[in-house]
């Protein structure tokens, strides 16, 4: 067992037993202060962000080779790209210094700052960034409303991690307002397209992982060391325009109803730290290629949830998921992506495709959740949804539980303002 992930551990800083951050999540992100806007590299604890440059200088990393720096840094993919030896230690080591009874507790006004005064920044530089579709629940309630049951899953779907290229230009952390985005629709019964905002605006609930390890053009990575490159895992709202979408994506796939904007939570919880947690995903039917064959168990369970917030304030959760879900898991879709050769780099960002269960309290879009648009929800105020409607935040959110152990990731909020 990797040492911080010990049940038992406790901390001299006060976590109430709801929050996200205990001492054995030990989160990566970056922030800074209305007093200091440099952005450093942080971890989280209870209330409090932790800052690792200030608590760097006061020597707590004695004896790991870390560079002067790495944390004095707007983005983590300096510290991942030091590799899984030193960033658990480095984890490891911070879980000490937190631990009851450590002697840094006399000096914690030096480096935790309350998570209120806080202000979490983008936490990757995020080079490329990959959508997958690797739900089949999800595949198969969007196959049945675009095809009908009978061919709800095209006839590669159980055969390979769909997927496409994304936008990693317009990937913004939580808390980051969204502007409704323009484009071209074709109206119901049209035959010409129109232009101008979008009408059925959408979220998609994802999770998504981070590169920690490059490979070179040409290099393929197995699902048995896909491990070693993922360096943690990020709540992330893929939002989606789904009457640009549907008139665009032929044949070539998601374009502009996709790359207008997606949230990304500011909080990367390590690979490491979910390893409690793993658990079988379901069982692959008809048996996959060798390159996607894979031992042991690679899905982890993470429940999510996904809640409206109207204009007026009032709240409705719209679904509760979980990533176990999962039909193809990350060690197969890293696999699949670089079984042709192509390389990864520090920083890429993966994300899963939205995240549906098996029944109508699960699904992870409002398009599955109104079948598409023929069913309202009712919110709390006397307002009623299909899709979303501008002056709406959605905030999705997420963690893992076993052992008394609660390990969340924090939050992936988004406000929808007018088109201009
Ligand atoms: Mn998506």
């Amino acid at each position: 067992m990797i040492k911080a992930n010990n049940p038992k551990l406790t901390s001299w800083v006060k976590v109430d037993k709801n929050s996200d951050f205990p001492i054995q999540n030990i989160p990566f992100g970056v922030f800074n202060t209305k007093e200091d806007s440099t952005p450093r590299v942080c971890s989280a604890i209870g209330d409090f962000v932790i800052d690792l440059h200030n608590l760097m200088s006061l020597g707590a990393f004695k004896g790991i080779n870390l560079p002067e720096n790495v944390f004095a840094n707007p983005y983590i993919n300096d510290f991942m790209a030091l590799g899984k030896s030193i960033t658990r230690n480095v984890r490891n080591r911070i879980s000490d210094i937190l631990e009851t009874g450590h002697e840094f507790s006399s000096l914690s006004e030096q480096f935790l700052v309350p998570a209120k005064d806080a202000n979490l920044l983008l936490p990757v530089k995020i080079g490329d960034y990959t959508d997958f579709y690797s739900s089949i629940e999800h595949a198969t309630n969007l196959g049945i409303m675009f095809r009908g049951p009978e061919n709800a899953l095209m006839p590669n779907w159980r055969h390979l991690p769909v997927g496409y290229h994304g936008r990693a230009s317009s990937i913004v952390v939580s808390g980051t307002d969204i502007k409704r985005p323009k484009g071209q629709m074709l109206p119901k019964d049209a035959d010409q397209p129109v232009f101008g905002p979008c009408n059925l605006l959408d979220f998609e609930l994802e999770m998504g992982f981070v590169i920690g390890k490059a490979t070179n053009l040409g290099d393929t990575i197995s699902t048995a060391d896909a491990d070693d490159y993922i360096f943690g895992l990020a709540v992330f709202n893929d939002w989606s325009a789904r009457d640009i979408q549907k008139w665009e994506y032929v044949p070539l796939g998601p374009f502009l109803g996709k790359n207008f904007a997606s949230t990304i939570a500011p909080w990367i919880v390590t690979l490491d730290a979910l390893q409690p947690f793993k658990l079988k995903g379901p069982k692959q039917e008809p048996e996959v290629l060798p390159y996607l064959q894979y031992d042991g168990e690679k899905n982890y369970d993470v429940k999510l949830e996904v809640i409206l917030e109207t204009p007026s304030g009032v709240q409705k959760t719209l679904s509760n998921s979980n990533f176990k879900f999962m039909y193809w898991n990350m060690n197969q879709q890293l696999a699949h992506h670089t079984v042709n050769g192509c390389n990864i780099n520090v920083g890429d960002f993966y994300a899963s495709g939205t995240i549906s269960g098996k029944d109508e309290t699960s699904y992870g879009s409002m398009l599955e959740l109104s079948k598409a648009g023929k069913i309202a929800t009712e919110m709390p105020d006397g307002t009623t949804r299909k899709f979303i409607l501008d002056g709406d935040t959605i905030i999705m959110k997420g963690y893992c539980e076993n052992n008394g152990v609660r390990i969340g990731f924090g939050e992936a909020v988004g406000k929808i303002l007018p088109a201009d």
